[in-house]
Parts: structure tokens; C-alpha cells; sequence
């Protein structure tokens, strides 16, 4: 990279994993640059970042992927797997594919002796048995403790192939923030992947990063929105291919269909490439579809074309959210999940006049606050809680703030028999106009239908004491 960015998002200035508060409090603190770095001296599990990495990549055509880890580390690949199956059947494939995975299985000897050799092994088996066009070789915590030295393995072995070889440093233990690995697939599919010599532009060609999250039908969608602005989309790294990847250089700009998804590559290539990009948020919701597709047009020279597009959804879609509305005014909700889907969600309940309580996402940097000033205009003041997972923190805060239903996954929640939804869908349509329709009558469907965790609550336990949620759901959070 021109840039001299790590792949670790710790290392941007004013970046926080750590944190509790009230939303009006912390936006002022932030801009007054008082925030402080703290810790959890009390954790219950972290997403690692090893398996963004992976996902990144799992759906590419003809690849191999080598897990250079323990077993374990490659629990997480079943749900990529299963999405990438699911994907397939959606974009009409007839003859579903697996991803072709490879774990060296490093043990207690190899943590002793070394995993080098392992490697090599798997390297030999992924070109002999599939001699595909790449194979991506993941580090873990286990490899880089030890020491593996991947890139001299992989570039000894590439002597030997004409796969291309991608190693992608994301040992978990480097980074609390599981955007990070994004970051290092990036980092090395510029490395290993796109062409080295300056590329012929092509006009109104746009890269469209998507990470896995995202529908067929979202695709279609951002697609469509798109088209309409003339552009000619290279829809990646997602049920993409190793041309559509060398294709990147040659776009003319650039966006994002997630806030926290390839942002660090866009400005590499804007930087390296020229090729500017738009970074504003994850169309979702009346307020952030408006705003991205304006954010790509403007970098196009269509903004006018896209204010047309924006008046004419805004005449069909308005008189149809006034019935989920009558639904929906005033219910009270605690969202979780990931930085650009949480920011998304928090906007997209205003259009139904939903009341925000309760905010727990990954990360707190510039970004988010751009975000949490936007939310402070329309939600009263709320609880924040800056979180990769600790469930203990928001069982607390959940039934502190009794919300009239959560938003994330579930698994918590509904054991207090609060109703619970969500709008990450890999399997549905929820972006775009016509996504925020689907969305509302699903939230509208849970609120009026909360008796399945009703009933649940009284018959499942969750594994905290009751004076737990009598303290305050920060008191592990402590400063440096
Ligand atoms: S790479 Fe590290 S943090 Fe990630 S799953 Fe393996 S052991 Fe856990």
C-alpha cells in the first residue's frame, strides 16, 4: 500500500472499543477530545477478526482457502459456507459449490516445533487436488505466535504453482476490532491481486464493495439504483472473480454498500489509483438510501438525475409508511450489531416514529460520529454502549431500559421475553425504497406478535445473578 495503514483499526486516531455512556455526553465529549481509552477488566468473547477475512473472500470463484490455525479457529466458516450455498441457490445456480476450506490443524507439537511445514503441506494439497487460480492462506493467533513466517512459505511455494498465492495476516489477538480483518484481505488482494501497471479508466464504471451481509436482492436493488445513474457496476469481492478484482483500477469511482466495509481501500485507491470514492452509509431506511445514492451521483455528475429518482420514491413510498406508522409510533427500541448496520437501523425506526433507547455497536471513531450527532437530532438522549459482543453488559442495560423491542440477535433478549427482529437478512431484500417496506411490516409483525419470547422467558435462564442487573452495566469499563 502507498499508505502505511496496518489493517489494525486501533491505530486510527480517536478510536474507541471501549465505552459507556449517554449518547448527548459522549458525542460532546468526543468533539471536546476528552474520551479516554479504556479497557473491559471483565470480557465475555470477542468476534475475531480472522473470520471477516475470511467471508471477505469465501465467495470468490475458483479459490482455495487455507486456515492456518488450530481447528477452532475455523468454527465460524459453517455460517460463510451456509451463506455462500444460500447465495448460490439465490443467484440461480443449479449445481451448489461448497467453499473449498483447508485447515493445517496446528497442535500443541506444532505450537512447540513450529507450523511451517504444515503450511507447505496444504500449499502442495489445495494446487494438487484443485489447482485453482487462488489460494488464500488465513494466519491466526496460534501461527503468528509462534512466529510462522507465512510469507517466506508462501513465496517459496508460489515458485512451485501458478495459483496465485494470497497470505492474509489476521491473527485474532491483534485487533479488538473485527472490521480489521476486513482491512487485511484488502490489504493483500492489492498486494497479490490487482494488476501493478496503471490500468485504461473505464467511463462510469463503479466498484461496489460488498461484504457478504448483503442479499441478492439487495445487490439487485443497489444495482438497479445504480443503473439509473448510468454507472456500470463491478459488484466485489462477493460472488466475485479474480478479472472482476483486476477490473478494480479501472473504475472511475468508487463506493461502499457498508460504512465499515473496504473504506480503508477505497482512500488507498483514491490515493494510489485516483479514484475517488463516496463513503456516507448503508442505504437503509428513507434517510440513508437518500443519502447514499447522492453520495455516488454527486462523485458521477448526476445528482440531478438522482433527486428526480429520490422525489419520485419519496411520492410512492411516504403514503405507504403512514400505515406502519399507526403500528409502530412511540414503541421504545435497543439496537445491536455492526457499526453500519446499528448506525442504519437507528435511522431507519425514525421513519416509523419508533423511539431509539439503546445503542450497542462495535466501534466509536470519526464515523460514528457523525452518526450519533445525526441520531441526537431525532431520538432523545440514549444509552450507548460500545461493544464487540459482552452480552452481560446488554442483558443489563436491556432490562434496565425495557424496550418495546430489540433489534440484533436474539439470543439474549428473548430469553427476557422482550420481542426481537433484526435487519441484517442475508436471505431478503431490506435496502433501498422498497426495503424499508419489507422491514417495517416485519418490526410491526414482532411487536404485535411477541408471545413466542413471552413464553420463552419464564422457561429459560440466563446465566447472570439478579443482583447483576442491579449494577451499573459499565462498572468492568475502565479507563487507562
Ligand atoms: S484467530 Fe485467535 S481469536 Fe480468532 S478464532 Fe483463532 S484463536 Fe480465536
Amino acid at each position: 500500500m502507498a499508505r502505511t495503514y496496518s489493517g489494525i483499526r486501533e491505530s486510527r486516531p480517536y478510536t474507541y472499543n471501549d465505552l459507556g455512556g449517554k449518547s448527548l455526553r459522549l458525542a460532546d465529549d468526543f468533539n471536546k477530545k476528552c474520551l479516554k481509552n479504556a479497557d473491559r477488566t471483565f470480557s465475555q468473547g470477542l468476534q475475531c477478526r480472522q473470520i471477516n477475512s475470511i467471508s471477505c473472500v469465501l465467495s470468490l470463484e475458483d479459490s482455495v482457502f487455507i486456515i492456518h490455525s488450530p481447528q477452532g479457529c475455523s468454527g465460524c466458516v459453517t455460517m460463510g459456507a451456509d451463506g455462500y450455498r444460500v447465495g448460490q441457490a439465490h443467484r440461480g445456480v443449479t449445481l451448489i459449490k461448497s467453499p473449498r476450506v483447508i485447515v493445517t490443524n496446528l497442535d500443541r507439537d506444532d505450537v512447540i516445533m513450529g507450523g511451517e511445514k504444515k503450511l507447505a503441506d496444504a500449499i502442495k494439497l489445495a494446487r494438487e487436488r484443485y489447482n485453482p487460480k487462488m489460494i488464500f492462506i488465513f494466519t491466526s493467533c496460534a501461527s503468528g505466535i509462534i512466529g510462522d513466517d507465512v510469507d517466506a512459505i508462501t513465496a517459496e511455494q508460489q515458485k512451485l504453482t501458478d495459483s496465485i498465492l494470497v497470505p492474509i495476516h489476521c491473527d485474532g489477538f491483534r485487533s479488538k476490532i473485527c472490521a480489521s480483518g476486513f482491512d487485511a484481505a484488502f490489504i493483500a488482494i492489492q498486494k497479490y491481486l490487482l494488476p501493478q501497471e496503471p490500468q485504461p479508466k473505464v467511463k462510469g464504471l463503479v466498484n461496489l464493495f460488498a461484504p457478504t451481509s448483503i442479499s441478492y436482492k439487495d445487490q439487485l436493488e443497489v444495482e438497479r439504483m445504480l443503473g439509473l445513474l448510468d454507472a456500470q457496476v463491478n459488484y466485489i469481492p462477493f460472488y466475485s472473480s479474480l478479472e472482476k478484482i483486476r477490473r478494480i483500477t479501472s473504475a472511475e469511482v468508487s463506493t461502499s454498500i457498508c460504512k465499515v466495509f473496504a473504506d480503508e481501500f477505497m482512500k488507498e485507491l483514491d490515493e494510489t489509483y485516483g479514484i475517488p470514492f463516496a463513503h456516507t452509509v448503508m442505504p437503509i431506511g428513507v434517510r440513508n438510501t437518500d443519502k447514499w445514492l447522492l453520495g455516488i451521483a454527486d462523485l458521477l455528475g448526476k445528482r440531478k438525475l438522482a433527486e428526480e429518482y429520490i422525489e419520485k420514491e419519496h411520492r410512492r413510498i411516504l403514503p405507504q409508511l403512514e400505515g406502519i406508522k399507526k403500528r409502530l409510533a412511540g414503541k421504545k427500541v435497543f439496537i445491536c450489531g455492526g457499526t453500519g448496520r446499528s448506525f442504519a437501523a437507528a435511522a431507519l425506526i425514525d421513519d416509523f416514529e419508533m423511539e431509539l433507547v439503546g445503542l450497542e455497536t462495535p466501534t466509536y471513531d470519526f464515523d460514528a460520529q457523525m452518526d450519533i450527532e445525526y441520531l441526537n437530532g431525532i431520538h432523545q438522549d440514549y444509552v450507548v454502549d460500545i461493544a464487540n459482543m459482552q452480552p452481560f453488559e446488554q442483558v443489563n442495560l436491556v432490562n434496565r431500559l425495557k424496550p418495546d423491542l430489540f433489534i440484533g440477535v436474539p439470543s439474549w433478549s428473548a430469553r427476557l421475553g422482550v420481542p426481537t427482529t433484526h435487519v441484517l437478512d442475508p436471505k431478503r431484500a431490506t435496502m433501498g425504497y422498497d426495503g424499508i417496506l419489507y422491514l417495517g411490516n416485519k418490526i410491526a409483525d414482532q411487536v404485535e406478535n411477541p408471545g413466542f419470547n413471552r413464553k420463552l422467558a419464564p422457561h429459560s435462564r440466563l446465566p447472570y445473578k439478579e443482583s447483576w442487573y442491579r449494577q451499573d452495566a459499565f462498572k468492568f469499563i475502565k479507563e487507562d
